[in-house]
């Protein structure tokens, strides 16, 4: 009998396992909350006004041949991985291999405030909500009431998200006769660097063209509490906001934990080389919801890059558990970290080269050309390459 595949997620991982089944001609369901495959490393072109917003998602039937998977738009409220099962929409869908591909969600650290008045750049309608926010402030701004916009959490998405919002407020300004010195941009980090993943030289580079481009970035300020207008640090003067986005950490979906996987600190799941948690032979779990354990033993960072890679390895695997052979064990291959700093920079570590400027930004446009080929060959290249800017 047809073993039934399902798929939960259709992030990068659950998009890269369906599209690699797809390939082999192995029939499988896909279920997601939406009814497409959202860029989540891009969205903070979405929010800083890029492009066109539909060129950061593509829907699901254009990349999956409904003879070999069937989508299924809904949200997974429980997995009853004992029983075979999960809820969707609270109706029971049965299962005899499951991938678990739900992403992770932002952590707030407990800090009082922090969830209930930030905005968080995560999903499409989130990056669209904070687009629209910020016309809006804007159109507002006065040298009486200046509209302060703060960006908390100087990681790869905080320093993405500002740059781009920085190349944005002159163009916005312009269109709404603001001055543009009446919208002050600010990035908060609680460490004394930001993006301190990168060589150190990296981290002077991203916070001198962040600032040359009228950001204030403010190192070694830990938030505290956040209320309604004030973000409260524990050795700083407070600091008031019209907006404040979030992207200070990341947690594996609390679903997992919820359904009763083990998971670490992070709500992330611990797998072996072939993403089984322990003792779940017919479950499988990758990308952001995954503790996959790096070299040093610790489990790799959450990354669309890993995701990928996960998915494609996985799909590889499944074709070789339903002819009955042995799986094998995944190797992630860690090409680097490029970042974006605005339209026209980037920075990055690839291999022992340190890039930034123009060649950062080049790589991380072509690395955007080869993920829409990986999923969709040219049809998928053609219809969405308008995200991509070579020059
Ligand atoms: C702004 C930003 C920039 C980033 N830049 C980079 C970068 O440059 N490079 C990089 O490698 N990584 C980057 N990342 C991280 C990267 O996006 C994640 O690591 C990656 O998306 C993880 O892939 P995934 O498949 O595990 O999960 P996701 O891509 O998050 O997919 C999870 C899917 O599950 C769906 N889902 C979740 N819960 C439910 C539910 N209950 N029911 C049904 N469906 C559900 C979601 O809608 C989504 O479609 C960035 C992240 C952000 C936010």
């Amino acid at each position: 009998m047809e073993k039934q595949i399902l798929i939960l997620g259709a992030g990068y991982g659950g998009v890269k396992t369906a599209c690699g089944l797809q390939r082999q001609d192995i029939p499988f369901a896909l279920v997601n909350d939406q009814p497409y495959h959202q860029f989540t490393t891009l969205m903070h072109e979405v929010a800083g006004g890029r492009d066109h917003p539909d060129d950061y998602r593509i829907a699901l039937q254009d990349l999956i041949d409904p003879r070999v998977g069937k989508i299924r738009i809904g949200t997974v409220s429980a997995i009853d991985w004992k029983g075979r099962r999960v809820q969707v929409d609270g109706a029971p869908l049965e299962y005899d291999v499951l991938v678990v591909a739900l992403g992770s969600e932002t952590e707030f650290f407990g800090i009082p405030g922090l969830q209930k008045y930030s905005v968080q750049l995560w999903g499409f309608d989130s990056a669209l909500d904070i687009r629209r926010r910020m016309v809006e402030l804007v159109k507002k701004a006065t040298a009486e009431h200046p509209v302060n916009v703060i960006v908390g959490g100087g990681g790869l998405t905080g320093v993405e998200l500002t740059g781009e919002l920085a190349d944005w407020i002159p163009h916005l300004s312009r269109q709404y006769g603001v001055h543009p010195e009446h919208i002050h941009l600010i990035l908060i980090e609680a460490m004394e660097t930001i993006v301190p993943m990168l060589d150190v030289e990296l981290q002077r580079r991203a916070r001198q063209v962040l600032e040359q481009k009228g950001v204030q970035v403010r190192t070694g300020t830990k938030v505290a509490e956040v209320k309604e207008g004030q973000v409260l640090f524990d050795d700083h003067p407070p600091l008031s906001y019209s907006l404040f986005i979030w992207t200070g950490g990341v947690r594996g979906n609390r679903l997992l934990g919820e359904s009763g996987f083990p998971v670490d600190r992070k709500g992330r799941v611990p797998v072996d080389p072939v993403f089984h948690p322990k003792g779940m032979s017919d479950v499988f779990v990758i990308g952001d919801c995954a503790a996959f354990p790096g070299p040093d033993g610790r489990p790799l960072p959450p990354t669309a890059q890993l995701a990928t890679q996960m998915g494609d390895h996985l799909a590889q695997n499944i074709g070789l558990l339903l002819k009955g052979r042995p799986l094998n064990a995944f190797h992630p291959h860690l090409r680097g970290t490029l970042a974006s700093l605005g339209r026209g920079q980037g920075i990055g570590e690839v291999g022992n080269w340190k890039l930034a400027g123009g060649t950062a930004r080049f790589l991380k446009e072509a690395n955007k050309a080869r993920y829409l080929w990986s999923i969709g060959g040219w049809k998928t290249f053609s219809r969405k390459r308008g995200q991509i800017r070579w020059a």
